[in-house]
Parts: C-alpha cells; structure tokens; sequence
C-alpha cells in the first residue's frame, strides 16, 4: 500500500487542480491524479481548459480578429499597414506556446503549494481508495475524501463519423495548418460560434447547421438576435431548423446530409466540424464496489454541494449538472476543498456567466427577459446601444447593446445580457450585482468612470426607469 492522503483529485483541469491547490492551501494533505499525455508523451495538467479548450481557442479568435482589425479597420484610423497576410503555422505556434506555458505552470503550482502529482489513471475503487495505473504498473493510494473532477469530451453523432483531417471535433479545428476553403459547422452552440469565426476570419466560407429553430435560446431573445445579425454580416451563413442526418465523403470532399422545413438538402464542405455539445467522461472512472452513482444523461450525481450518493466522494466541474464552463468547475473545486477541510461553504448557481468570444463578445448573467416572464415575475428592463457610447465610437466598437432585467416590484437584478466589445469583461459587473442582490437603481447611482464601454451597463440600469442619459427620455423622473 503506497501512501494515504487527507484528499486525492482524480484530474487536473481547471475544476480538479484549483480543488487541490485549495486544498493544500487549507492544511489537506493533497494528491491529483491526472493521465492526460501530450504530443511528446508527457503528462500535463490543465485538462480541456487549458489543453484543448478555452485558452487556444482564445489565442485563435484573437489572432484573427487582430488580422480582420488590421485588413479592414486600420485605414478608417489612419494606419497604412500594406498588404497584411496570415501565416497559419506561425498562429498555431503562438497558440502552442501559450498552452505549453500555462500547463507547465501549473506543475510549478503544485510544487509551490505541496500537492503531490500523480501520473497516470485515477479508479474509485472505495470511498477511501484510489487506484493509479501507468504503462501497466497500478498502485494504490488511501485518502479520507476523494474528489472526481474527470471532465467532458466531445459529443459525436452518428450521421458524421470523425474522419481524420475532413471531419473533426473543436479539438481538430483547433490544430488546422492551413484555412480550409468551405467550412461546414453543425451546432450553433458556444464552441460552433467561436470556431466559425476564427476561420470565417481568416477567409473561410462558413456555414453553420443548427437544428433548433431558435439562435441562443439561454441568450435574451433582443441580444440574440443583434448577435446574430452582426454574425451574418461578417459573412457566417447561419442556417437554423437544418438538423444534420448523414454525410459522405467524396474525393477528399464532404458531403453534408440535412433536412430542413422545405425537405432534405445537400452541401459540401473542404472541412467540417461537429460541435454537437459535450458529454461527461466517466469511462474507467470507476471500480465496481465504488457505489457512485450516475444519473440518467451519465453524469455523477450530486447535491448543492458536489457530494455524491457516497459520502466522502465528491465530484465536480463538466462531469456533474449544471453549465459546463471552467470558472464553474473551478468554484466548485473551491467549496469542496472548503468543505473537506471542514468550513462551511456554498456556490450561487444563479450568478454563473457565460460568455461566447465572437467579435463583438457575448456575456449573460442570471435570467433573460423571457425566462423572467416565462417564471411568472413581472419583470423591467433597460437598454442601451452601444451606437450611443462614446467609448464605443472611438474604439470604433458600436456594435451591439447591454440589456438590464429586473424585478418590477423589488427593482432587484435578475440578470445582464450584453453583446459588445469587451462584453466579457462588463459581464463581471452583473455577477457581482447579482451576488450583492443590487437593484437596478443601485448600479444607476454608481459612479463609473468615463469614457468606458461599461457606461453602457450604467445607462441601461438608468434606462430601467425611463433615464438613461445619452439616450431620449421616456419617462419623466418623479
Ligand atoms: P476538464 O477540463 O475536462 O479536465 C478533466 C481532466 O481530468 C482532464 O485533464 C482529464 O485528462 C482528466 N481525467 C479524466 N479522467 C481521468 C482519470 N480517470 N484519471 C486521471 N485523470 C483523468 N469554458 C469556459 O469557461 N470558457 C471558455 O472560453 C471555454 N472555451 C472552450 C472552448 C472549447 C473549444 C472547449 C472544448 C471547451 C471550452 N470551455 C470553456 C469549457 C471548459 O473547457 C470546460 O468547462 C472545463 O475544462 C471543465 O473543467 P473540468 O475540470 O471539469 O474538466
Ligand atoms: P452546445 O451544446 O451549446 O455546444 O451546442 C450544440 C448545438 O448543436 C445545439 O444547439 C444543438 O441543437 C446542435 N445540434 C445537435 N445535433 C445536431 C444535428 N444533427 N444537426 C444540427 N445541429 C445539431
């Protein structure tokens, strides 16, 4: 029997490492399991976030948009740039690098915060015992409290099997050496948006193929639908109500099957990518006298505090409910570290934002004016252009609106829908609004600093009672 732990993490992404650093911050003698290799057969910390998901498709979007800046908005300011072109490999490599970088970093935590770094796969096989194996050789370890932070991995559907280099999940859109010329996209979700844009940036013809009838149904329905206007105009050909029903492929070619209201279609792509969603990764996770219980989509089953139905076993991030974002993964890491090391603590899953990266970003907190409605409260908002800001104008940003939703009785915040320029920072401001349980009157009596996109979040909070400034009046003040 190898060593015992106060608290063993079975993965290191952004839920599991930000656990056991916390944990090994409060006392707890702390493990993190982690088997994810890299390309040159190393073990690396990081998970989907920092490997294959937030942070390189980040490094992407903006590179490409600084090379859509320097092609098209450079000229209006004065800037004479001559011919600007995009070297794909030298993008990759940044993207590389940035990775590589805050992977290695995260070694260089646990060493500062004394987490010992276990290589290899993590198995429940009892509340108190894991199991790591590595090239054949398994060890087992104690510990007092486990927690499982092992992630989510691509949906795939059957109409379009994973092809090597044709058809490819966000994972393999994030590695092209060159831009494909006609690039398909099924799923209009967050991932799908981003991905789109990146290579509809650097000349690709996108079109995206979305089931659902309705664009950004968790979006308020007047931000999604800007959105999805500004999206148009940059040139992605978002076709909704096309569900996808098979694929071919043709002389190095793919040919995409999809039905739609006027019957079944064909379209053909250089590239696709399928980015139906994500499911939670539980495969070899658990031994069979673990007693975890899954529910019925597959995920670890939990309550408000990430315990599973065993106690002692905790779980957190894309394998549990609720949305699948890192800095969720990450509070939920936080407060089960605070739990095992004995504290009380809790998560506001009514303050979690989200954000998708396009040009301009779109950010949401809390409820949109439909759901508000569609749950029986009687609800005010308000709303302001960002045509109106003259921030927005000089950073030549002046696409796009923030919305405020609020309860027309308490004036409390319900929730912020923004698209715009640095959206997903100004979303920040919703959050905090939120979880201080602010009025819409509250944020209207703070003073923010000018000239700052923001002032658009405080305009809309004024707008609530007829009183944005820089907008005509509907309301006189009593
Ligand atoms: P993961 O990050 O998936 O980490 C799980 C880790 O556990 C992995 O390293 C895995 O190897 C390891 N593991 C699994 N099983 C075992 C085992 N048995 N033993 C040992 N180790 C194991 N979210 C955002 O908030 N913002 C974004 O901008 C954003 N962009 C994204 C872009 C893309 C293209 C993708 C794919 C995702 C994006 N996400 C984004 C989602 C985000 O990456 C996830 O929500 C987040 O990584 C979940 O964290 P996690 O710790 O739960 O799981
Ligand atoms: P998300 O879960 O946010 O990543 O979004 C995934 C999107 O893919 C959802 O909006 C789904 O409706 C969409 N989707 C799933 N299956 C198909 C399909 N066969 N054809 C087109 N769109 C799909």
């Amino acid at each position: 029997m190898a060593d015992k732990f106060d608290l063993i993490v079975i993965g290191a992404g952004p839920g599991g490492y930000v656990a056991a650093i916390r944990a090994a911050q409060l006392g707890l003698k702390t493990a993190c399991v982690e088997k994810w290799i890299d390309k040159e057969g190393k073990t690396v910390h990081g998970g989907t976030c920092l490997n294959v998901g937030c942070i390189p498709s980040k490094a992407l979007l903006e590179a490409s948009h600084k090379f859509v800046e320097a092609q098209h908005d450079f000229d209006d300011m004065g800037i004479q740039a001559g011919d600007v072109s995009m070297d794909v490999k030298k993008m990759m490599a940044r993207k590389d690098k940035i990775v590589k970088n805050l992977t290695g970093g995260i070694a260089g935590l646990f060493k500062a915060n004394g987490v010992t770094a276990l290589e290899g796969a993590g198995k429940v096989l009892s509340s108190k015992q894991v199991e790591v194996s590595k090239d054949g050789e398994k060890t087992v370890y104690e510990a007092d409290n486990i927690v499982i932070a092992s992630g989510s991995v691509p949906v795939e559907i059957p109409p379009t099997p994973l092809t090597e280099g044709l058809i490819v999940d966000s994972t393999g859109a994030l590695e092209f050496d060159e831009t494909p010329k006609r690039l398909g996209v099924i799923g209009a979700g967050v991932i799908g948006l981003e991905l789109g844009s990146v290579w509809n940036r650097l000349g690709s013809e996108v079109t995206v193929l979305e089931a659902m009838d309705s664009f950004l149904p968790m979006v308020d329905q007047a931000v999604a639908k800007e959105t999805q206007k500004l999206l148009k105009k940059q040139g992605l050909d978002i076709k909704l109500g096309a569900r996808v029903t098979g694929s071919e492929i043709k002389d190095d070619e793919v040919v995409v099957k999809y039905a739609d209201s006027e019957g079944d279609k064909e379209i053909t792509f250089d590239k696709l990518i399928v980015c139906v969603g994500r499911r939670p990764y539980t495969q070899g996770l658990l031994g069979d006298d673990a007693g975890v219980k899954l529910d019925e989509r597959g995920f670890i089953f939990v309550d408000d505090h990430c315990r599973t139905s065993v106690p002692g076993v905790y779980a957190i991030g894309d394998v549990v409910r609720g949305p699948m974002l890192a800095h969720k993964a990450s509070e939920e890491g936080i407060m089960v570290a605070d739990i095992v090391a004995g504290h009380k603590a809790e998560m506001n899953y009514d303050a979690i934002p989200s954000v998708i990266y396009t040009f301009p970003e779109v950010a949401w907190v809390g409820m949109n004016e439909q759901e508000a409605k569609a749950a029986g409260i009687e609800v005010k908002s308000g709303s302001f252009p960002f045509a109106a800001s003259g921030r927005a104008m000089a950073n030549n940003a002046t696409e796009g609106m923030a919305k405020v939703i609020t309860d027309a009785e308490t004036d409390r915040v319900l929730g912020m829908h923004i698209v715009g320029q640095h959206a997903g920072e100004m979303i920040a401001q919703g959050v905090i609004a939120m979880e201080f349980g602010s009025s819409a009157e509250d944020l209207a009596l703070t003073c923010y600093a000018h000239p700052t996109m923001s002032e658009a979040v405080h305009e809309a909070a004024l707008a609530v009672d007829g009183h944005a400034i820089h907008m005509a009046n509907r309301k006189k003040r009593k």
